[in-house]
């Protein structure tokens, strides 16, 4: 294990290539990878499945603090209450519950724990909306990913397809639009770029280019080499 613990915080807006990104990266360097949006949608699958009202900001509050969610440490699995539910958040339906539950502020709260603990013994890359800013507001390295929307709803769309089902441009489009404005403008823990975090557009780059730019920020943010493998 490292001698000194490194959080890598990776933000960004929905199809910006996070999870596909944050993993080869960890993987690269020899860290945990950590996807702080399969915890708010494995609360939102709790959620619709108790069929609890997305308005109901006590009982959110409430499964947010019972839920025992737990993520695979390198096959990027999910577990609700023990159960695997890898599959079953990935479904349009609970990216949008996801989304709206996220905005209320003591399911942050409950949350906010879970993330942090995840760090507690390993270094991470740990990607979401509001890792560099909330989470992590000490984070060692900050990236915020970013691409255009359309390409960002190509790639949404892309990666539905691959799995055999039927994406429609437009819907795919209109879920990432919807999601994006209400990550940005909710009050509690919007989605910003922090101020010292390092922008990466990744709009005509290549899954390879933006690994590399990416490890190239967080090598030349950690001062002491020792702390990678490389
Ligand atoms: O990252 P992913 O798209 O899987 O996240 C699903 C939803 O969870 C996001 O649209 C966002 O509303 C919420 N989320 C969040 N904060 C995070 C990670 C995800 O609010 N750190």
């Amino acid at each position: 294990m490292s001698e000194k613990r490194v959080v890598v915080a990776i933000d960004g807006p929905a199809g910006a290539g996070k999870s596909t990104i944050a993993r080869r990266v960890a993987d690269k360097l020899g860290f945990l990878y950590i996807n702080t949006g399969a915890i708010y949608r494995a609360l939102a699958l709790w959620a619709l499945r108790l069929g609890v009202d997305v308005n109901d900001l006590y009982r959110l509050e409430q499964l947010a603090k019972e839920a025992k969610i737990d993520l695979g440490a390198d096959d990027g699995r999910v577990f609700l209450n023990g159960e695997d539910v890898t599959e079953a958040v990935r479904d349009l339906r609970v990216s949008e519950a996801a989304s709206k539950i996220s905005a209320v502020p003591g399911v942050r709260r409950a949350l906010l724990g879970i993330q942090r603990s995840m760090a507690e013994q390993n270094s991470v890359v740990m990607e979401g909306r509001d890792i560099g800013s909330v989470v992590f507001p000490q984070a060692d390295v900050k990236i915020f990913l970013d691409a255009e929307p359309d390409e960002r709803a190509r790639r949404r769309a892309l990666q539905i397809s691959q799995k055999g089902q039927r994406a429609d441009f437009q819907a795919v489009t209109g879920e990432l639009k919807q999601r994006d404005e209400r990550d940005r403008r909710r009050s509690e823990s919007p989605l910003v770029q922090a101020p010292d975090a390092e922008l990466v557009d990744t709009t005509g780059l290549t899954l390879e280019q933006v690994e590399e730019t990416v490890l190239r920020v967080v090598r030349a943010r950690i001062s002491n080499g020792k702390e990678t493998r490389s």
